[in-house]
Order: C-alpha cells, then sequence, then structure tokens
C-alpha cells in the first residue's frame, strides 16, 4: 500500500462483519438493513434484467429515466431544480460519489476540512486525492449529553488560506446529529466569505426523527453553484448492495466529477438504474412509512441500551445510535468491541475508528437500529447481562 494509504488497511465494517460471522453474534456494527426494500422495486429491477434494459454498459452520466428521477425528487422535496442532462451524475453508490468528488476537486496539498467522527471513505478519499484532512470535532452537548454538536467558532478557525473545500454530512454518521437551520446558514456565509467548495453527504436525507428536519445545504443562499450534493439509494430503498448513488450540482462541477467517475468504474448497476428509478417515483406514503418503522426500531434499541446502563446520545437521524460505554465502567470501545461477541453476542463498531483524535473517540461504540424489531430485542436482552 503506498504512503498516502498506508493508515488505511481494512475497514472496520469488513472486520466487525467478519467478527459476527465467525462468532454468530447479532450484527449491530455495519448499517446494513436485514430487510431487502419494496417488493415492486425488486420486481422492478427483475424486469429490467429480463428486457434486457442495462444489461451492457449504460450511458456514462447514468440513465436519463433516473437523472430526471433524481432531478425530480430534489424539486419535490426541496424545490431544488437541477437540470438532469448536465447537473446529475450517477455514481456506484455513495462512496464512489465521495471518492470521485474528492479526487475532482482537491489538489495535492489543499486542506478539506471535515466533521470529526468521520464516515470512513471520507479520510480514504482525502488521502487519494492528496489532501489533508482538517477534522472539526462534533462534541457531546454540555447542557443536555443527548447529542452531539457542531462548534461554528471551532469550524471557522479550522479554515485558513489553504482550504478548499467543507465536507459536510448530515444526517451525521456515526453521532445521528442533524444539523439544524441555524447551523447550516453560518456553514454557507463561512463557504461563500472564504469561496469554499462544499461536499455535501446527505445519504440518510429520508431517515430524520421527532421534529428534525433534513435541510440540503446546496438550498441556502449562495451554496447551489459550489454546492456538491450526494445521495444513495441504498439507504432509502434498503438495497444497500446495489450501489446506485448520485450527484447533484453545478454544469461545471457535475462535470468535474464525472471526469473522474469515467475512469473508477466508467458506469455500473445498468438494471438497478432502472429499479431506483421507479423507487423515487413512490409516493410519499413510502417515505414516511420507512420513517416511521426506523423510528420504532431507534427507540426499541435507544430505550433498550439506556436500560442496559449505557449511556446514549439520541439520533435525530441516520439509523444509528451513538453510546459512551463510561456508565458501564469501560473506556476503551475498540476493546469493548472486540470482547463484545464473545461477552454478549452483538457486535457494534468502536466510533474511535472516525476520529483523528482516537482518545477523543475512546468511550464511544455505535450500534445500527436497521435490523428486525426481534433481533433488536434479542440483542438488547442480551446487553443488559453485561
Ligand atoms: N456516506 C455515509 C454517511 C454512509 O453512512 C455510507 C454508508 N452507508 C455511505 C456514504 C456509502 O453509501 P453507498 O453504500 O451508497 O456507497
Ligand atoms: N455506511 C455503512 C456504515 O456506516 C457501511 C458501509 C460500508 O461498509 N462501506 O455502517
Amino acid at each position: 500500500l503506498n504512503r498516502r494509504l498506508a493508515e488505511f488497511g481494512t475497514t472496520i465494517f469488513a472486520e466487525m462483519s467478519a467478527l459476527a460471522v465467525a462468532t454468530g453474534a447479532i450484527n449491530l456494527g455495519q448499517g446494513f438493513p436485514d430487510t431487502d426494500g419494496p417488493e415492486e422495486v425488486r420486481e422492478a429491477a427483475v424486469r429490467a434484467l429480463r428486457e434486457g434494459r442495462g444489461n451492457q454498459y449504460p450511458p456514462g452520466p447514468g440513465i436519463p429515466e433516473l437523472r430526471t428521477a433524481i432531478a425530480v425528487h430534489q424539486q419535490r422535496r426541496y424545490g431544488l431544480s437541477y437540470d438532469p442532462d448536465t447537473e446529475v451524475l450517477v455514481t456506484a453508490g455513495a462512496t464512489e460519489a465521495i471518492a470521485a468528488a474528492l479526487l475532482a476537486l482537491v489538489e495535492p496539498g489543499d486542506e478539506v476540512v471535515a466533521l470529526e467522527p468521520y464516515y470512513d471513505s471520507y479520510a480514504a478519499s482525502i488521502a487519494m486525492a492528496g489532501g489533508t484532512r482538517v477534522p472539526v470535532t462534533l462534541r457531546p452537548h454540555v447542557e443536555e449529553r443527548a447529542s452531539f454538536r457542531l462548534d461554528l467558532d471551532e469550524l471557522r478557525s479550522a479554515v485558513t488560506g489553504r482550504t478548499r473545500l467543507l465536507l459536510i454530512n448530515t444526517p451525521h454518521n456515526p453521532t445521528g446529529t442533524v444539523l439544524t437551520r441555524a447551523e447550516l446558514a453560518a456553514i454557507a456565509e463561512l463557504a461563500v466569505e472564504r469561496d469554499l467548495l462544499v461536499v455535501t453527504d446527505e445519504v440518510y436525507e429520508h431517515l430524520v426523527f421527532d421534529d428534525a428536519e433534513h435541510l440540503p445545504l446546496a438550498a441556502f443562499p449562495g451554496m447551489r453553484e459550489r454546492t456538491v450534493t450526494i445521495g444513495s439509494a441504498g439507504k432509502t430503498f434498503s438495497f444497500t448492495g446495489w450501489k446506485v448513488g448520485w450527484v447533484t450540482a453545478s454544469p461545471e462541477l457535475t462535470a468535474a466529477v464525472r471526469s473522474v467517475k469515467q475512469f473508477l468504474t466508467y458506469v455500473s448497476s445498468g438494471p438497478f438504474q432502472y429499479a431506483v428509478a421507479e423507487a423515487l417515483a413512490l409516493p410519499d406514503s413510502y417515505f414516511e412509512e420507512f420513517r416511521r418503522s426506523m423510528l420504532a426500531r431507534r427507540d426499541i434499541l435507544a430505550r433498550g441500551l439506556a436500560e442496559a446502563g449505557f449511556e446514549v446520545f439520541r439520533p435525530a437521524g441516520t439509523y444509528f445510535v451513538t453510546t459512551d460505554i463510561r456508565p458501564l465502567g469501560e473506556k476503551d470501545g475498540f476493546a469493548f468491541c472486540r470482547a463484545l461477541p464473545q461477552r454478549a453476542g452483538v457486535v457494534a463498531i468502536p466510533n474511535a475508528v472516525f476520529y483523528d483524535d482516537r482518545e477523543a473517540g475512546a468511550p464511544f461504540v455505535r450500534f445500527a437500529f436497521c435490523k428486525r424489531e426481534e433481533t433488536l430485542r434479542e440483542a438488547v436482552e442480551r446487553l443488559r447481562a453485561l
């Protein structure tokens, strides 16, 4: 492995899923649902396969039906209008979109300001681009330790003359934080003032709970022209194996990301693109029902973890709960997660892997709740016996 990437071995998700398989433990580590998405969407993929749509290379930017469906979705949900021909790009999941965007926009030596804890592919993609990551740490809220919050002063002081772009993620993996209107407005102001590009990962846009609201950063004043927005069908439709993601951005930014994308995968997921085009056109009731069912699961897991003695940060979005293990007399999330399959038959993720400052992340552990209710209840039962 070259020097830029030497620190990135195997991703924690592969490591912990392998541990779950080896021990037979309940896997609340890697974030994938244990129930596939809507039957009619699966059927749409089968139909495309049978009818020979997408079995050969689809068009480089994605099939027109899907690009149009993505543009309609952004318009209908957020009032953002994108031209499907020049401002939408289909990618091999959000993962490729993140890598292609950073490879396209970052020069070696540029600084990329990213929220910490950060999804692991951000750090690797910044490194591949030869950039330097500058983390801004979300910290447990001092008054009520129920959530992780962004310190806007810290964000402002992280920006230097070498900063090229801000890499934002809301709803945020792993903390479940959903950035508020005021926070997003401040990020937008900063980006405009310092003339920065913004890459915003909004793959959990449909998973927001209670009174939280997902607001796309591209909708804030001055942002549309400088923002690359990333979405994914994996999370919204529970087909994480299909790897259909997308970018919406200005024609210039879209063209830049497309230039890189064509040499990473060129194209992917032919028949699945047709199915996702249909999925995006599902009625609002689908999205509402999906959200409600994940909310019920969040409540089962969050309540259960609290009863088992964890300190629980109540997520306003995503399908993850971050906990603090110190009330259990533990302090090292890595050691805790490595031992947990043997001790309790459950797999979780140590948040420290998402931090440059491993010390700061040490006591936090993430559990996924995108699982059947009975599975979550069983996991909680096991954890109570700790
Ligand atoms: N961004 C975030 C914040 C994620 O949690 C994930 C993983 N689900 C991805 C991107 C990758 O998404 P995809 O599976 O579409 O590549
Ligand atoms: N996004 C998923 C998670 O955070 C994992 C995806 C992956 O394994 N790359 O759990």
